[in-house]
């Protein structure tokens, strides 16, 4: 793969904290010459508030200034903003580079200001500052793939077990409901020995995206293994889960697949719906979402069946 330049300047906002207004000046007037886009400020209370409300890259500071100084302020942004810190101090100052590193300064210059110094330290800095970035947006997306299956785009059952876990967690501090439903869809071997395989991963993609659109914000759906889902219900009863399962259900039935030319296939799921029941284990919980799954089998299919039971009135395919 073809490296790509790093554009640090341009995009670098820097902020120069310093009380001595004609190092504040000669410094801005360099770095916006170079390309960065620089502000200036004189004290570092002054440069808190303004890290509050803008977001900095870089903030280059003076170590001695009047009220707070610049490695206490060094030690507040780095605790508090995802900023990185240059300090600049005189030769004769007693402050050392260990004392600026250890409270997380980047670098360290010595006054006066050599400009060449100044933007080669800089260029380092920012350029680290995008590696580490870019490092952290790899690690994100290596997170997200690790919980997501890749056909359906729902989570993974791994990650559905660990916020089961999460969310049993939760129930047992808030008491709370929770329910779960198992969903499989009605005679799949059939489509795929029919249509192939390639159709029957279209009807699970396409299964995924209609089980995501009947739920809330808080529920998970997950691909729990081949052609079976999971959707966990946080705060939900068995009864107001089986109206959940139900359109989700429907949803699917009113869908229509066409896996050849002319052809118009309709789908069906059958689902089981339980709610967990206080202090059991999760493979107890799973167990019984299963048994209702089966149950929804042995009823013809294409419908839905609650355990403990429930007066549901199961629905066949037409
Ligand atoms: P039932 O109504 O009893 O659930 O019947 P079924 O045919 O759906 O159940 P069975 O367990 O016999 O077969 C499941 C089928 O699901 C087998 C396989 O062809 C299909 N399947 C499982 N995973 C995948 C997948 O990733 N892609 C495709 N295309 N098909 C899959
Ligand atoms: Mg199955
Ligand atoms: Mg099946």
């Amino acid at each position: 793969m073809k490296e790509q330049p790093i554009k640090y300047n341009m995009n670098t906002r820097i902020l120069i904290v310093d009380d001595d207004p004609a190092i504040r000046e000669s410094m801005h007037e360099y770095l916006e010459m170079e390309g960065f886009h620089a502000d200036t400020l004189s004290s570092s209370e002054e440069a808190i508030n303004f890290l509050k409300l803008n977001k900095i890259d870089i903030v280059i500071t003076d170590i001695m200034m009047l009220g707070m100084n610049g490695l206490e302020l060094t030690d507040i942004i780095k605790k508090k903003f995802d900023t990185d810190v240059i300090v600049m101090t005189g030769y004769s100052a007693e402050h050392s580079y260990e004392e600026a590193i250890s409270k997380g300064a980047s670098d360290f210059i010595f006054k006066p200001i050599r400009f060449e110094e100044l933007h080669l330290r800089l260029r380092r800095v920012a350029k680290e500052r995008q590696i580490a970035k870019e490092r952290d947006q790899i690690l994100e997306k290596l997170k997200k793939l690790a919980i997501t299956d890749g056909l359906t785009k729902l989570y993974n059952s791994r990650y559905f077990y660990k916020q089961l876990d999460l969310e049993i967690d939760r129930l047992n501090r808030y008491n709370h409901s929770l329910s779960l439903l198992l969903i499989d869809i009605d005679h799949f071997k059939k489509y795929n020995d029919t249509y192939g395989h390639l159709e029957g991963d279209k009807v699970l993609t396409r299964m995924g995206q209609i089980i995501k659109s009947c739920l809330r914000r808080m529920d998970t759906a997950h691909r729990y293994g081949g052609e079976e889902f999971t959707v966990i219900l946080p705060e939900t009863a068995c009864d107001e889960a089986a109206f959940v399962a139900e359109r989700i259900r429907e949803s699917i039935e009113d869908e229509r697949f066409s896996p050849a030319a002319g052809k118009e296939i309709q789908i069906t799921v059958s689902v089981g719906v339980t709610e967990y029941q206080s202090d059991e284990r999760i493979s107890v919980f799973v167990q019984r979402a299963d048994k209702a799954l089966y149950k929804s089998k042995d009823n013809g299919r294409n419908c839905l069946s609650c355990l403990p039971e429930k007066s549901l009135t199961a629905k066949k395919a037409t």
